[in-house]
């Protein structure tokens, strides 16, 4: 069922609810006072021929009839009647006493001084009557033809007042609940326009008051996401795909030359030792690729452990230092704090190495001196590691650049490198909850800074 028929139903047997309860309500309350209201205008009648026929004894009874008949105030098919206490009739307003009444009633009365029953479809009220020493019953019935009319009148105006006022709830309801939700088919409609193709399209966002805007603003802001994730996917593999075909042009040119005349020992091998270089560099790309996209996926479910950064550092020096002996790296031990907790970070030891290996290896390749300095504190929360080199250095622009895939700077072409070791730093830092800072002045030098919450 649609959502707009499910609120105008349940609205409708809301308000139905209410309406039959009040209309129940109206009608009984009117019918008991209506009732009762009759009762005592019958009780009141018996009084008055009871004090009649007791009090002014000069009155006779034909003249009582009469007068009884001819009331204002009569009642319709009234009837009286007037028993003394051995139950003989002394007085009937009607000729022939047609109340039909039930035997022991007249004792009843007489117990209870006042009974309200009925006598057919007529109310009939009986009353004791007692003065000068006697005790008289009256019987008075009549039919309450006004009053069950008006009961009629009301029943025929509420039926068709609560037919009427649930139809028009559910009409109202149908039309307001369709239009409180029209945004939503609105939104559905250019939801359903939006692809890969066209992540661009933004949804309307009204003037981002009620809930449906405020969906369709969270709707856009994912939209924006998502448009930014196709977007970097994109350039990655147009990048990537650039970046494999250089080496690979550079492998066929290599053998297109080897095959363009009889070369003799000295030359085939100077061009296998620059194919194996090229392949090299191939193979070096592609792992690096591979360890980017598998970082980027696999972020729920890096393994963690407690990991001593100091010891890191050092993994990482040893590790460059046995590749490319000729670098230096100075590690400065003066802020080293006492306690081994604070050095400590919950993290994986292989990827952490791997960020200080690339931001070594990167302050060394990209200095004269091939030196890069190292230092290691912490403060209350976090522990840090800064690698300081004096070399080529960036512009300010770059150094917000420089952790996109691929990016590399102007002066770093003469550089071997890819332009993706940072950007996986970065990504590692994010896994980590940790953050990758870079200082830095055009040829004067950088100053790269990781941080991570200590224990
Ligand atoms: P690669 O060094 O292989 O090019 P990186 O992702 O490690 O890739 O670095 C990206 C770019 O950032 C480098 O190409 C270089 O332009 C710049 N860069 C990184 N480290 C330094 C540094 N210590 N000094 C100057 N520039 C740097």
């Amino acid at each position: 069922m649609k959502i707009r028929n499910r609120i105008a139903l349940q609205f409708s047997l809301i308000v139905a609810t209410i309406l039959l309860a009040f209309s129940v309500i109206i009608y009984v309350t009117t019918a008991t006072y209506s009732r009762d209201d009759f009762y005592d205008r019958l009780k009141s009648k018996a009084l008055t021929t009871a004090r009649f026929l007791i009090q002014v004894n000069e009155v006779d009874h034909n003249l009582l009839k009469i007068i009884d008949r001819n009331t204002l105030t009569a009642l319709y098919d009234e009837k009286v009647l007037v028993f003394d206490e051995r139950n003989r009739l002394i007085y009937s307003s009607v000729d022939d006493h047609i109340i039909h009444y039930q035997r022991g009633l007249l004792d009843e009365v007489r117990q209870l001084k006042e009974v309200e029953t009925w006598s057919d479809d007529n109310q009939l009220a009986g009353i004791l009557y007692e003065e000068g020493g006697r005790k008289l019953v009256v019987l008075a019935s009549a039919n309450d033809r006004v009053g069950q009319n008006k009961q009629k009148n009301l029943r025929f105006t509420l039926i068709w007042g609560l037919l009427g006022g649930i139809s028009l709830t559910i009409g109202l309801g149908i039309f307001f609940a369709g239009q409180s939700l029209r945004p939503i088919d609105e939104i559905n409609t250019q939801v359903s326009t939006i692809t890969a193709r066209n992540l661009r399209q933004r949804l309307d966002e009204g003037d981002r008051q009620d809930e449906i805007d405020q969906l369709a603003v969270n709707f856009n802001a994912v939209l924006g996401r998502l448009e930014q994730a196709f977007e970097q996917q994109r350039s990655f593999v147009s990048h990537a795909s650039h970046e494999l075909r250089t080496p690979l042009a550079a492998l066929k040119s290599e053998i297109q030359l080897g095959l363009l005349r009889r070369l003799n020992a000295d030359e085939y091998e100077t061009i296998l030792t620059n194919l194996l270089s090229d392949a090299d560099r191939l193979i070096g790309l592609t792992n690096s690729l591979l360890f980017l996209a598998r970082t980027l996926e696999n972020i729920s479910q890096m393994p963690l452990a407690p990991v001593q950064m100091e010891e890191v550092v050092l993994l990482a020096r040893d590790e460059l230092l046995s590749a490319k002996p000729q670098y230096r790296i100075e590690f400065d031990y003066d802020n080293l704090p006492e306690s081994e907790t604070e050095t400590t970070v919950s993290g994986n030891e292989e990827l952490l190495k791997r960020v200080l290996l690339n931001l070594m290896d990167n302050a060394c390749k990209y200095s004269a001196n091939h030196t890069a300095h190292v230092r290691l504190g912490t403060d209350a929360r976090l522990c840090w590691v800064s690698v300081r080199d004096e070399g080529i250095g960036l512009s300010p622009e770059e150094t917000e650049l420089i952790f996109e895939p691929f990016y590399r700077s102007a002066n770093a072409a003469g550089y071997e490198g890819f332009g993706i070791g940072l950007s996986i730093c970065q990504r590692i830092l994010e896994l980590h909850q940790g953050r990758i800072q870079v200082e830095s002045r055009l040829n004067e030098g950088s100053q790269f800074t990781i941080r991570i919450a200590h224990l």
